[in-house]
């Protein structure tokens, strides 16, 4: 008869990264959404062979004060939420506590943080779960994070890891989903001492053509609508603009990028006798509603939610559509010179 035993904590946070921290995008992802979770007015990446030797993100936000430290490292260690009710109402893009105890667990992670109002920065560092002790040091208010060696210790993982190129591919798409966001905030990215993106602080629409060009920017039309608790306003391009797949079609759940097949048919059911066999409308669309109407605690990532009434957001999304265009002269847009 096998003998039955709890896993070390060790092992747990590697079994977790697995799902959490797929290649160098994840966590791109999961500490920039930290930095945006703090307040951040501005953010910087910057990474090193395509986020497998080192990726660094640096933020202005509000930090972490250094008795808190080892905890935010910690799983399940969140400053987010308190109590499961918590889940029905989450304003904040992270809850789960998870993601800086994985990647610490699968890496060589130096968290430094210096809030406001503190004199100096601590640092923290952990290599491979393993926690060195605390260390005071200099450093601007907020916090940077260097991760180093990914996968180091999971050699298995590391196999999966793709070419520069394909895993640069990911994390600038990774960045661009919440750049588009976030408009607001001001991004960099820097690979291999390249700066990628410099997208400073504008509206959605300034920051559409920074990081997609002036001309799509130029064909876009203007959406919004709401009904009841649910509000929608983005833009989607004219049908010039079509692309032959769908990845330009960005949809955000409450300021989280989210891939919804039902709402991407209600986009493509729009569109439809507008656009050739093969081609796929353009959109960056942004719908809110309360956090209790929507669950994103079923996927790890939270890449996919369940809504309530998914009925009412796939007809509020192609009715507001239909509107729009029998109101809009399409092809008279599309042969003016804008
Ligand atoms: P979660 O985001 O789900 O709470 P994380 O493991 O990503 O879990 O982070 C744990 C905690 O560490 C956060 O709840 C937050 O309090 C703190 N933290 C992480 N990154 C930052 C940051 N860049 N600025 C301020 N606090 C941070
Ligand atoms: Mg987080």
């Amino acid at each position: 008869m096998p003998t039955i035993r709890q896993l070390p904590p060790s092992v747990v946070n590697k079994i977790a990264a697995g799902e959490v921290i797929e290649r160098p995008a994840s966590v791109v992802k999961e500490l920039v959404e930290n930095s945006l979770d703090a307040g951040s007015r501005r953010v910087d990446v910057t990474v090193e062979q395509g986020g497998t030797e080192l990726i660094r993100v640096v933020d202005d936000g509000c930090g972490v004060a250094p008795e808190q430290l080892e905890l935010a490292l910690a799983s399940h260690a969140t400053s987010k939420i308190i109590d499961a009710d918590d889940l029905f109402r989450v304003a904040t893009l992270g809850f789960r506590g998870e993601a800086l105890a994985s990647i610490a667990a699968v890496s060589r992670l130096t968290f430094r943080s210096r809030p406001v109002d503190a004199p100096l920065a601590t640092e923290l560092e952990v290599v491979g779960g393993a926690a060195e002790p605390l260390r005071p040091t200099g450093g601007p208010c907020g916090t940077t994070v260097e991760v180093r060696n990914l996968f180091f210790n999971t050699p298995v993982r590391q196999k999966f890891l793709r070419t520069t190129q394909t895993e640069m591919g990911h994390l600038t798409e990774a960045l661009t989903r919440l750049a588009l966001a976030h408009p607001h905030v001001h991004f960099t990215l820097n690979h291999g001492g390249r700066l990628i993106h410099d997208l400073p602080p504008g509206d959605a629409r300034q920051r559409i053509a920074a990081l997609l060009g002036q001309d799509l920017a130029d064909s876009l039309i203007s959406i919004e609508s709401a009904e009841d608790d649910i509000s929608l306003q983005g833009f989607v391009a004219n049908p010039t603009h079509s692309r032959p797949n769908n990845r330009l079609q960005y949809l955000f759940l409450n300021g989280r990028f989210i891939r919804d097949r039902s709402l991407q048919h209600a986009l493509g059911e729009a569109y439809r006798g507008l656009l050739l066999t093969g081609r796929f409308p353009v959109c960056f669309l942004h719908l809110q509603m309360p956090a209790a109407a929507v669950d994103v605690n079923v996927h790890p990532t939270k890449l996919e939610v369940r809504f309530q009434d998914g009925g009412r957001v796939y007809s509020q999304l192609l009715g507001t559509l239909r509107t729009k265009f029998l109101s809009t002269d399409l092809i008279a847009r599309a042969s003016s010179p804008s």
